[in-house]
């Protein structure tokens, strides 16, 4: 019988071609250079249920990762965050019932902590001393962070303009933080030249089905924190795509191994300078790069996407799914609702969600009368913006007591 803590993967599937290989260190299909996603043993999810997971945190998901030897599952605490129920917020909304899923909580502040536990672990699992990412902040800290939890070295490439707590994060975590000019595309095509030399592993977001798959405990957590009763609706954000793709493969994965009856719909959202799949999806037309500018939700700041995009426009029209977008200010105010409604402080990337619901909602896109979670996937606490009046008073004990009794009778 197997035991709970062996994983089920059992092969690596190309999503272009249908080519199937065994589950080792590869990057993508052989035959047509497709992305390739992990396959498991339904038979025996179907079987065993739900008993199969076991013990507590991320790898109590340890059947539907894979990580094959116990010894290479690092990790610092991640997952396990919470779902709240979000009475206050629904109200304001219009809808309900809400949950957030909040992923600030995590150990280095964002959802990222899910990918980085698989990716490091598979860098283990496949002998590599070393790891790597390019990253406008978020990305390089969790990386880094598990790659010292690791023992390995990190060469973590990080955007000049990151913001000062995610630099100070990443130079005390990473071994080799290195600063590049430019933007992101400027950089990746020559790392990428430096990965199929092996000198390190692939720890970005475009193609390794390792790092990918953690994220996918996103949704096993959800199903399982609902007592399998899933909501009807999932609001996922969109850079390059492994969120919504990891979460709603976890889904579909429980659906097919009889776990939960049916999966959410799922939305995405994504920044509004920052938009290619929202496109795509309202034209019908196939995926095109956009030219970005800033946008508040740094972390969403990707104009091309490429084939993880195009895996997600393939799951939006398969599964009925919903697309929306947020401009700045939109964002910033779901930001300051979220803090004042129910006291979850969240940066401008981790509620571009919110923000995207609230207009879905007030457009009669979506039915109120649903239950709708939301993934807010980040601390507020690493963000840099400009701080409110340092300006103090002094006090005596009149003034004080004044002040206080004044403002308790403002509504
Ligand atoms: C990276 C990131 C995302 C989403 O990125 P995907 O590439 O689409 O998975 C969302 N929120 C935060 C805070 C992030 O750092
Ligand atoms: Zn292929």
């Amino acid at each position: 019988m197997t035991s709970s803590t062996d994983s089920l993967a059992r092969e690596l599937g190309c999503i272009a071609c249908g080519a199937t290989y065994a589950p080792g260190y590869r990057l993508e299909c052989d035959a047509c250079g497709g992305l390739l996603e992990l396959r498991y043993d339904l038979d025996t999810l179907r079987a065993r249920g739900p008993a199969l997971l076991t013990g507590a945190g991320f790898w109590r998901y340890a059947p539907v990762l894979p990580i094959a030897d116990p010894a290479h599952r690092v990790s610092l605490g991640e997952g396990a965050t919470p779902l709240l129920e979000c009475p206050r917020l629904a109200r304001h909304l219009g809808v309900r019932r809400l949950l957030v899923k909040f992923e600030g909580s995590n150990p280095t502040g964002t959802v990222k902590d899910r990918t980085s536990a698989t990716a490091v672990a598979a860098a283990l699992q496949f002998g590599f001393g070393a790891t790597s990412v390019v990253s406008t902040g978020n990305a390089g800290s969790s990386i880094a962070a598990y790659s010292a939890r690791a023992g390995l070295r990190s060469f973590v490439f990080a955007y000049e303009r990151a913001s000062a707590p995610k630099l100070l994060h990443m130079s005390a975590t990473a071994s080799d933080l290195i600063l590049y000019k430019g933007v992101y595309d400027d950089l990746i095509g020559l790392w990428d030249r430096l990965v199929e030399e092996r000198l390190f592993f692939d720890c970005g977001a475009t193609r390794n089905p390792y790092k990918h798959e953690g994220k996918k405990t996103l949704a096993y957590e959800i199903a399982e924190q609902t007592g399998w009763r899933t909501p009807d609706v999932v609001v996922a954000p969109v850079a390059v795509g492994e969120v919504f793709v990891a979460t709603a493969r976890g889904f579909r994965e429980m659906q097919a191994a009889g776990w939960i009856p049916a999966a959410p719909r799922m939305v995405a959202a994504q920044a509004a300078r920052a938009n290619p799949v929202v496109r795509a999806f309202r034209s019908g037309a196939a995926l095109a790069p956009v030219k970005i500018g800033y946008t508040v939700a740094e972390g969403l700041a990707a104009g091309d996407p490429g084939r993880k995009g195009e895996w997600v426009l393939r799951l939006l029209r398969e599964g009925k799914g919903l697309a929306g977008d947020a401009e700045d200010d939109e964002i910033l105010e779901a930001q300051r609702t979220l803090a004042r409604t129910e006291g979850v402080w969240a940066g401008p990337t981790g509620v571009a969600t919110l923000a995207v619901l609230a207009k879905l909602l007030a457009a009669g896109a979506l039915d109120p009368a649903q239950t709708i979670a939301v993934i807010v996937t980040e601390t507020g606490l690493k963000t840099e913006a400009a701080l409110p009046s340092r300006a103090g008073t002094a006090f005596d004990e009149a003034s004080l007591r004044r002040l206080v009794v004044e403002r308790l009778r403002t509504a």
